[in-house]
């Protein structure tokens, strides 16, 4: 089981060499000997055995899909009926939803196994998973340091082999950012392409739900399960879902126009191996007959600030439902209404979702919109149109997924703009609501370097394509932590 993707399993399952019973027993057993990772909140053996049972009668019944029997995990900001969901936040540490997350429910559906909930910072945000009130998720590849985040739980155990694949959600690069770190490959759909209900909301215009997996096939079986219309989410697209697995093929390389943006390639903060560890990917792609290109994304030095004003605006209002009267934590012996709310939210939030709080609701005030919050649309919307232009040049936008390796924990924990700008790369693809995928492109200082490839809206497809193409050329999504890093 260890370290084999989901399209292995399946083959291994429908030749009858192993049962779902016995991967999921495996997996189990894994994360229980990776304890030390903290990639996972909770884990549910009981109800994942009994759905392991009956993937396999569905298997004898003749009933299975590419899915059915697999082992999974869902970020812990996914609603799992009678399963806490805390949203990596002592605010949720009480909380068991009622009902099932859309994806979630598709997931189940397809025939694939949840084995537990994975780790995150508090409420997503985050990019190192160093924010969680359940301590931070360590990196396989070197103990030392965080795997990235906020989806950090997720991708460290797809890295450690613990599980095939996993969800995970990206605001401003929560799910690319983690598997750039961890040597994975991860995909944040184009917004509206998976339904955010019973997604624990962040920032409602940027949050899109992904899946994590070491290759782009196993992406591409995942995504096929998770997309499709919700008419619980008004923002869920209509768009008709591809069979993304079968239209891999219909991608080649070949004569690929690949954008490289002048802005990503001499950031500032931008790490020299990481560099070269992207333009030799790049040449790969070249040697194969796409057709590199360099392009202009002109507003690209305004992501980070715009988005630190409309993600914080947003989230200020959405966190203000956790007030300590229908869920979650409630404060000792209230005095009155009033201090029910402020205790409740001082004890139940950490200092990041504090921070985010109280810039946001400025941002919203009085007075203050139209220069904050309404500009930072305004700006939106140039960085949305760099995009759109580009893309009447050419298919794809390649570059690296983030400006370093992993870094060590604690390095960036007490300096809110260094932990911010590990998405400068990440953030303006939210912010246009394009699709992006972050897959392994070589090592520095034997750590994992993550390829950014950008797509148009809905063309989940052709950056499905091209990804796997790259990995049929390389090896670099086959390399695994030692176990004794
Ligand atoms: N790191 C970014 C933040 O802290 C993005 C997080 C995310 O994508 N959820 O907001």
């Amino acid at each position: 089981m260890h370290n084999r993707t989901i399209a292995e399993l399946a083959d291994a399952m429908a030749r009858g060499e192993c049962s779902s019973v016995e991967l999921t027993e495996s997996a189990l057993a894994a994360i229980d000997s990776a304890n030390d990772l903290n990639a996972f909140v909770t884990v549910t053996p009981e109800s994942a055995l009994a759905q392991a049972r009956a993937a396999d009668d569905a298997r004898r019944r003749g009933e299975a899909g590419v899915l059915t029997g697999v082992p999974i995990a869902h970020k812990d900001i996914f609603c799992t009926t009678g399963v806490r969901t805390s949203c990596g936040s002592r605010m949720l540490d009480n909380f068991v939803p009622p009902y099932d997350a859309f994806v979630v429910e598709k997931l189940r559906r397809a025939g694939a196994v949840m084995v537990g909930k994975t780790n995150m910072d508090e409420f997503a945000m985050g990019s190192s998973n160093e924010t969680s009130w359940y301590g931070p998720v360590r990196n396989p590849w070197s103990k030392d340091t965080v795997p990235g985040g906020s989806s950090g739980g997720s991708a460290a155990a797809v890295a450690a082999g613990l599980v095939p694949a996993t969800t995970g959600t990206d605001t401003g690069g929560s799910i690319r950012q983690p598997a750039a770190l961890t040597g994975i490959s991860g995909l944040k759909p184009t917004y509206g392409r998976v339904s955010r209900y019973g997604m624990i909301a962040f920032a409602s215009s940027l949050d899109q739900a992904g899946p994590m997996a070491a290759t782009a096939e196993d992406l591409s079986i995942m995504l096929t399960a998770m997309a499709g219309f919700d008419r619980r989410d008004s923002t869920c697209a209509d768009e008709p879902v591809t069979d993304y697995r079968a239209a891999l093929g219909n991608h080649s390389l070949k004569g690929l126009r690949v954008g490289l943006p002048r802005e990503y390639f001499n950031a500032e903060g931008m790490d020299a191996g990481v560099a070269m560890a992207v333009q030799q990917a790049i040449e790969a792609l070249r040697a194969a007959g796409a057709e590199p290109r360099e392009i202009s994304l002109p507003n690209s030095g305004l992501a980070v600030p715009v988005y630190y004003v409309i993600a914080p605006a947003e989230a200020s209002s959405n966190l203000s439902r956790f007030d300590g009267v229908r869920y979650g934590h409630r404060c000792a012996e209230p005095r009155d209404l009033e201090d029910l709310y402020k205790r409740s939210r001082g004890e139940g939030f950490g200092e990041e979702v504090k921070r985010r709080i109280m810039v946001g609701t400025y941002a919203l005030s009085a007075g203050y919109y139209d220069a904050y919050y309404l500009k930072a649309q305004q700006v939106r919307r140039m960085i949305r149109d760099d995009f759109a232009r580009a893309f009447e040049q050419v298919d794809v936008i390649a570059g690296p997924t983030a400006p370093s390796v992993a870094f060590a924990i604690g390095e960036k924990a007490d300096d809110p703009v260094q932990m911010y700008l590990s998405d400068i790369f990440t953030i303006a693809v939210n912010l246009a609501g394009l699709p992006a995928v972050s897959i392994p492109a070589g090592q520095s200082d034997g750590l994992p370097v993550g390829m950014q490839l950008i797509g148009n809206h809905f063309d989940e497809a052709r950056l499905l394509g091209a990804a796997h193409g790259f990995q049929q050329l390389t090896d670099w999504h086959k390399q695994r932590p030692s176990p004794e890093a």
